[in-house]
């Protein structure tokens, strides 16, 4: 499994809590903590949501600013936000440039058990999950599992998540077809029930593995690599970044008066 490199914002007072947060990710993997920035950045193979959680067991706030070299974001939904989640993307480290990606994400709110989750074609939520077209399918074949040969998958063929008793799915894998560039603008998608990788008998099983109604979805965007996002204070509405996890992305809640 390839390692990421993930940057927080976290709320450092000195050394003291430094040497905290450090003791927390003790075997996460490499880390580094600059405490007049407030950074602390972490090569790991572990989801990112578990690194965040473990800074956080330290009683500081961690706001996630950085994501590997090149990489993208999905704010996943339902329309009754019922279903929540986060998707992350970045470009796999020893291949930045050319292919590979590590899908990195935590969806809240699902039914035990599994559920299929494809990248789809269009970014378009005119009409919810509804109006996101098919599976991403650059080379026109057939709809398989994510470790078929390139011409015997959908690129968008992302296999399965499962999701546990508290209705929780985390996940993270790397994916060797899909690249991070080729996916801004297209949107993820999960579904009902699981992908039957198109080795089932019902009519859907090669076009979409019979995985079922789209339960919630979100259009992916780029989103700031390590280093390169250098914001602290959001002067135009007070919003700091340590409230801009619990904040809209937009609209009249934003500012936190
Ligand atoms: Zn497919």
């Amino acid at each position: 499994m390839p390692v990421s490199t993930v940057e927080f914002a976290v709320q450092m007072s000195g050394p003291g809590c430094a040497e905290k947060v450090k003791q927390s990710l003790n075997s996460v993997g490499t880390v580094n903590i600059d405490i007049p920035s407030g950074r602390v950045v972490v090569d790991s193979d572990m989801p990112w949501i578990e690194i965040q959680e473990k800074i956080e067991e330290t009683g500081r706030r961690a706001v996630l600013s950085g994501f590997g070299e090149k990489s993208a974001v999905a704010i996943v939904k339902d329309v009754d936000d019922k279903i929540k989640g986060v998707v992350r993307f970045s470009s796999t480290p020893d291949d930045a440039h050319t292919s590979g990606c590590v899908v990195d994400g935590v969806i809240d709110g699902l039914t035990p058990g599994q559920h299929g989750l494809h990248i789809h074609e269009c970014g378009d939520i005119s009409n919810g999950c509804e109006s996101l077209g098919k599976h991403y399918n650059p080379r026109n074949t057939r709809h398989g599992s994510p470790d078929n040969s390139i011409d015997q998958r959908h690129a968008g063929d992302l296999g399965n998540i499962e999701a546990d008793n508290g209705g929780r799915a985390k996940f993270r894998f790397a994916d060797k077809l899909l690249t991070v560039n080729e996916i801004i603008g297209r949107s993820i998608v999960v579904t009902e029930r699981a992908d039957d990788f198109g080795l089932g008998n019902a009519e859907n099983s090669l076009i979409d593995g019979d995985s079922g109604k789209r339960l919630a979805c979100g259009i992916i965007a780029r989103s700031a690599g390590i280093f390169q996002n250098f914001k602290k204070i959001c002067a135009c509405d007070g919003v700091t970044i340590w409230d801009e996890r619990d904040k809209p992305v937009a609209g009249g809640n934003r500012s936190s008066q």
